[in-house]
């Protein structure tokens, strides 16, 4: 399946825990001020990727923990973020999602909510800038949330 990215980071331990792939989805429409990665915003921009290459390339890497799916929003493309986090966890590997949507929204998208079945972790909510804290693990303003499947499990089955 292809996906369009911003980039790659091959080996990262700032976007999760342990050693990790990040992936970086290209478009995001939430606009945060503040935000780390603007040119990550505009849908066309970027580069296509097959999915499986992408898994085959970070995958082989046995030092890592597991695959990131950052951005840019990952759920804007559900269906290769599906992809690649289904695969990552076929290949023994964890898996992070970071979003701008919040869990309820994710909920209550089909396409979306089928990711978390894949999910390790959930780092939900976009970044707001008065509430930046740096001293956060993980994530950049008090408002986002850690969150692991027993936030979700009971509602998606
Ligand atoms: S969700 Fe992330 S990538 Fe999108 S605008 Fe906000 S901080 Fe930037």
């Amino acid at each position: 399946m292809q996906v369009r990215l911003a980039g790659i980071k091959q080996e990262s331990v700032t976007d999760g825990f342990g050693l990790r792939s990040v992936i970086y989805f290209q478009g995001c429409p939430h606009h945060c001020p503040g935000c780390h990665n603007p040119e990550s915003h505009d849908p066309t921009a970027g580069y296509p990727a097959e999915t499986d290459d992408i898994l085959d390339l970070l995958c082989s890497n046995r030092l890592i923990d597991g695959i990131t799916l950052s951005g840019g929003e990952p759920l804007l493309q559900p269906q290769a973020a599906l992809a690649l986090a289904r695969g990552a966890r076929l290949r023994g590997k964890t898996v992070w999602l970071y979003t701008g949507f919040t869990l309820d929204a994710i909920l209550a998208d089909p396409a979306q909510r089928l990711v978390l079945s894949y999910t390790d972790v959930l780092v939900d909510g976009v970044f707001v800038l008065a509430e930046r804290d740096l001293s956060l693990p993980f994530r950049g303003s008090r408002n986002q949330r850690l969150l692991t499947p027993t936030a979700w499990q009971a509602l998606i089955g």
